[in-house]
């Protein structure tokens, strides 16, 4: 079994985008920037928040986050994206889920310039990901793909089960791997028998959100596993979906949490911020 190691990649591309802002920087004056919309006091939130500034300022961006009471306004927030929309310093722009219950979160993700939709969530890079066009692509499955080809790991062929089917992550997880040629199985809450999917998996990728969801009796000997869940137990520790003390014996490869998919959701962040920099500049 060896182990994806996210967290190693992350560092590495790090370094690239760094060393790619320095040169943007030298040839155009111009630093990449990235806004930030934060609404209310939710503490996980505001921890990943805190992490993806961080990372931006190691590798030299301009940031900004607009933090706004959970009380807020549609209206306020439709205002704020607008300038971001407009604001040329600002290249990607990012709103921080999930949102208090009287926002329409649909028609805000709708509202983000297409161009500075750095998350991937606007239906029209959606829909560019579905037809397999160029265009922003979700960090999180963007992540699990750079790690699949990092580890020289091609799908192509392959039975791919992905379990969660969320707008975020399932879905444009499944459509990647569609668009790199494996027959995908996906699968969510209302799946009648979990085990019979996972257990005909090549590859297994779970992004649901619960503790020792996927157990060794439903993972087929040598799968390759993509834990992309986070959970933090009693006592305070991070873990993924998959029981992975178990799994891992059965595995051919697979993502440790913390430590695999995680840190490569903020380096595409980074990359998809850098890259939208470069072509508006272009
Ligand atoms: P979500 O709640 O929007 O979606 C969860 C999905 O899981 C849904 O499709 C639901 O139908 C399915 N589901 C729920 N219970 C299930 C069950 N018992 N069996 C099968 N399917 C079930 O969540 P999300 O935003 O997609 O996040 C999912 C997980 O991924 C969470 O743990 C979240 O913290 C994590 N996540 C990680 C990263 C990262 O960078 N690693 C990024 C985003 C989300």
């Amino acid at each position: 079994m060896q182990i994806l190691d996210g967290k190693a990649l992350s560092s590495k591309i790090q370094e690239e985008v760094a060393l790619e802002v320095t040169e943007l920087r030298k040839k155009t004056g111009r630093t990449p920037g990235l806004a930030v919309i934060l609404v209310g006091n939710d503490p996980a939130s505001h921890a990943y928040v805190a992490m993806k500034k961080k990372a931006c300022d190691k590798v030299g961006f301009y940031s900004v986050t607009h933090e706004m009471p959970a009380d807020i306004s549609q209206d306020a927030i439709e205002k704020t994206i607008e300038m971001m929309n407009l604001n040329p310093n600002i290249d990607g722009i990012l709103i921080q889920l999930p949102l208090p219950e009287q926002i329409d979160t649909t028609k805000l993700l709708e509202l983000v310039s297409p161009h500075k939709d750095v998350d991937g969530f606007h239906p029209f890079n959606v829909g560019r990901l579905t037809t397999g066009l160029e265009g922003f692509v979700p960090c999180t499955p963007l992540g699990v793909m750079e790690l699949l080809e990092a580890y020289k790991i091609d799908v192509k062929g392959m039975n791919a089960c992905v379990v969660g089917a969320s707008n975020i992550v399932g879905k444009p997880m499944a459509s990647l791997l569609l668009n790199a040629n494996a027959t995908v199985d996906i699968c969510h809450i209302f799946t009648k028998d979990l085990k019979a999917h996972t257990r005909n998996a090549d590859i297994l990728l779970v992004g649901v959100g619960v503790i020792n969801l996927i157990t060794e009796d439903m993972v087929k000997e040598g799968a390759i596993i993509i834990d992309i869940g986070i959970n933090r137990t009693e006592d305070g520790r991070l873990v993924g979906d998959v029981d992975f003390e178990k799994v891992s014996e059965k595995a051919s490869y697979i993502t440790p949490v913390p430590g695999g998919v995680g840190p490569m959701t903020i380096a595409m962040l980074l990359r998809n911020t850098v890259e939208s920099a470069k072509k508006r500049q272009g």
